[in-house]
């Protein structure tokens, strides 16, 4: 943000009577670290708040500050939609499209509220009165840090502030590994911890709280892997039957697909899952890469999605076998990219 924007989110939250924050559909950590992270901050300022989900998050982030006041606009539509139509001011967070809210996107189409969008996503939409993106970014909780201290006020985030954004630059950084960890991202979270981050106890409740049967759909998954050797590249997949034998719930499949990529040599990995969460019949896909190979690209073509270089997901309308079959066949057409 340049100094004329700042002064414009000043003058923005100044004005505003009603402020609702909104993340992602299927929000991961960073989604809710930096709307939660966020709404915290506005709270301190003594700012009308609220987080409108599109809808439910795993079960591994339902311990984050402030998350039971969260408005989830599938299960709460009347009050959702209610908290979206007084808004004259929303704030979007960790997307930068109307249509990442799914069943949302009219209400924001409609609405006659000023927007600030918060985002690292690459190719924003034009909606924001202030766009604040950057994809060179690790994750949306860093921008919010940055979009704090931008603003003046690094001074006033908390232990709650700081335990959210601790969160999602965990999470979306895949705990500091990425390519996008930049050595401010460290700094980001060295100034965090002092100011009452708690580090193990976070990464703890995030990747040490696996069911038995979370354990057990990751060893069908692994099972399932394919390895395209000649194009350095893996998918897994999981068909509808397994996630009911696994007794599956939401969340349980994330971070599955960086399995693959574990692999020595392996460039690119995908995995193909059955959707489990309504009667829709589709396949979610998830792309992950390594180096410059982009996934972003990728699923736009071929997936109807997007999201960033290095991971991205999107969808196929197609069954689970045609989807398979169809990755194979053009993936065919990458191999240049994918061999050295
Ligand atoms: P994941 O594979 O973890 O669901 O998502 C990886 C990245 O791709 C995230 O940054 C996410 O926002 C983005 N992404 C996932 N699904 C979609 C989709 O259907 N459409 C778009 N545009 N981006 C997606
Ligand atoms: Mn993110």
């Amino acid at each position: 943000m340049n100094e004329f924007e700042i002064a414009k989110v000043q003058a923005l939250l100044k004005s505003a009577k009603n402020i609702v924050i909104i993340p992602h559909k299927n929000p991961d950590g960073d989604a809710i670290g930096s709307t939660l992270g966020l709404y915290h901050y506005l709270t301190l300022k003594s700012l009308n708040v609220t987080v409108v989900s599109p809808n439910d998050y795993p079960a591994f982030l339902k311990w984050i500050p402030g998350e039971n006041t969260i408005v989830k606009y599938d299960y709460q539509t009347d009050e959702a939609t209610k908290k979206i139509k007084e808004a004259d001011l929303i704030f979007t967070l960790d997307f930068n499209d109307f249509s990442r809210t799914d069943n949302m996107q009219f209400l924001l189409e409609k609405s006659t509220a000023d927007f600030v969008m918060i985002d690292h996503h690459q190719s924003p939409s034009d909606y924001a009165k202030v766009t604040y993106s950057d994809p060179t970014m690790s994750s949306t909780c860093e921008m919010v840090y940055h979009f704090i201290y931008m603003l003046g006020d690094e001074a006033s985030i908390n232990k709650d502030i700081a335990d959210c954004l601790y969160t999602g630059i965990m999470t979306d950084t895949g705990s500091f590994r990425f390519a996008s960890t930049s050595s401010t991202t460290h700094r980001v979270i060295a100034t965090l911890i002092d100011k009452g981050a708690e580090n193990a106890t976070i990464h703890n409740r995030i990747y040490d709280s696996n069911s038995k049967s979370r354990l057990l759909l990751l060893g069908c998954a692994l099972k399932n892997l394919v390895v395209l050797e000649e194009y350095n590249t893996v998918y897994i997949t999981l068909s509808k039957e397994e996630l009911v034998t696994y007794n599956y719930e939401k969340g349980d499949t994330e971070g599955f697909v960086n399995y693959g990529l574990s692999l020595a040599g392996i460039k690119f990995a995908a995995i193909f899952i059955e959707n489990m969460h309504t009667d829709e019949e589709f396949v979610k896909v998830s792309l992950r890469s390594k180096g410059n190979f982009n996934v972003n690209l990728f699923s736009r073509s071929h997936f109807n999605g997007g999201g960033h270089i290095n991971a991205a997901g999107g969808r196929s309308n197609m069954s689970l076998e045609a989807t398979k079959t169809y990755f194979e066949d053009i993936i065919k057409g990458y191999k240049n990219q994918l061999i050295d």
